[in-house]
């Protein structure tokens, strides 16, 4: 019973670093968000020991009878939050929610069509070293001019090339997709609709995004993201008529022993994510993804050639387009690394710069939001970054203002 500190040194000293790292920078990877303790503290117990390869009431271990009561609260609890009438919470990853989900829907060799991921799809929706490429047949479709995914687009490729899955859904886009039309176009070609919610599954259970559950046959998310749970993945349905072949999918298809002690945390964070406060962050993170996004299309913004992507958002991430900037997507992100802001650069489409330097950064407001931060520290980040992309940046005073704002607003203030 020899606490972390004593035990290993090594790494809880690397861990402490972590927390001071959290605290001191503001995080604005969009991916990224900060599980309140309670859910900390389900993902620490003795849970973790258990195995308990099946579900609930039809496992392959003895013992399970506590793990079933967690397991079947986070099956419950993510049905009424969504809306569906089938959930898998036993996921790892994202990742392998969308495997699994693949899985169940399709054949390897099967044609899926996807949204390319230069243009902010996702590795598992097709990229060609992903299980997705490699094993699957790959149509993708784009963004237009305007920074919109071109549906006229994605239906004329639906027509010509018959996909089995029709995947909608995004790692980095600003918009909402339109999921009635995706519906239609998946029906007129006989495709299965697969929605991946994993960025704006927060928004979607606080009613302030359209929920695709109603129009997908299968919705796969992590649990991490706007969600602000555990590091993981579900898979809903709207209907059972897949529960048999995704819950297979996942046990024994790709999975062994579900990590009860996540699940238990993840049943922890849909109460969380069900409540009217979680609304009001959900809400805050919109609102402070607009308010920088408003300032980065400012003309003084403009003059060093800095803009945004589809000219704003409607999410809780802006994408910001270098194209015209003297600085790349790498150089960007070490200044405002620099400032003490941590973000991650990002291709724009139709990017001239390589992919390991890029031409834009993906800014995120979920964990600042979860932080505390209201419209008047938002606009404050705006301007700090604003200023960190324009020449001659002056490095100290912008991280003077970034550390007064995570003083304002501490992160985790009972842990150490
Ligand atoms: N799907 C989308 C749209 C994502 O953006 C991500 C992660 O970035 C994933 C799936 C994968 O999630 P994970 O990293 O948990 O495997």
């Amino acid at each position: 019973n020899t606490p972390l500190h004593e035990l290993d040194p090594d790494v809880a000293a690397a861990v402490d670093a972590e927390l001071h790292r959290q605290q001191s920078t503001l995080e604005m990877i969009a991916s990224e968000n900060f599980a309140p303790v309670a859910v900390m503290e389900a993902q620490g117990t003795v849970l973790t020991n258990k195995y308990a390869e099946g579900y609930p009431g039809r496992r392959y271990y003895g013992g399970c009878e506590h793990v079933d009561v967690t397991e079947q609260i986070a099956i419950d609890r993510v049905k009424d939050l969504f809306g569906a009438e089938y959930a898998n919470v036993q996921p790892h990853s994202g990742a392998s929610a969308n495997q699994a989900a693949l899985f169940a829907i399709a054949q390897p060799g099967d044609t899926i069509l996807g949204l390319d991921l230069a243009h902010g799809g996702h590795l598992t929706h097709g990229m060609r070293l992903n299980f997705s490429g490699k094993q699957f047949n790959v149509v993708a479709y784009h963004v237009d001019e305007a920074g919109l995914v071109d549906m006229a687009e994605v239906e004329r490729l639906a027509k010509e090339n018959n996909p089995k899955v029709i995947i909608a859904g995004w790692s980095a886009y600003p918009r909402h997709l339109d999921f009635a039309e995706f519906r239609r176009i998946a029906d007129e070609v006989g495709a299965y609709l697969w929605v991946d919610m994993a960025h704006f599954a927060g928004l979607v259970a606080a009613g302030l995004h359209p929920n695709p559950v109603p129009f997908a046959d299968v919705v796969t998310s992590t649990t991490h993201k706007t969600l602000g749970g555990p590091r993981g993945g579900i898979i809903l349905a709207r209907s059972k008529e897949f529960a048999k072949k995704l819950n297979s999918a996942v046990f024994p298809g790709f999975q062994g022993g579900p990590l009860e002690h996540v699940i238990a945390a993840k049943a922890v964070s849909f109460k969380v994510a069900a409540s009217d406060d979680f609304k009001e962050r959900q809400q805050r993170t919109l609102d402070g993804a607009r308010i920088l996004a408003e300032r980065l299309v400012q003309d003084d913004a403009k003059a060093v050639g800095v803009d945004v992507l589809s000219g704003g958002t409607e999410v809780h991430l802006v994408l910001v387009d270098l194209r015209n900037s003297e600085l790349d997507g790498q150089q960007a992100e070490d200044r405002l690394h620099e400032v003490g802001i941590t973000v991650n650069r990002n291709a724009v489409p139709n990017d001239p710069r390589p992919p390991m330097v890029t031409s834009g950064l993906r800014i995120g407001t979920p964990a600042l939001a979860t932080r505390g931060f209201q419209e008047d520290d938002f606009r404050e980040v705006a301007d700090i970054i604003a200023e960190a992309l324009k020449p001659g940046f002056d490095a100290a005073s912008l991280k003077t203002r970034v550390t007064a704002l995570a003083d304002k607003h501490p992160l985790y203030p009972g842990l150490k």
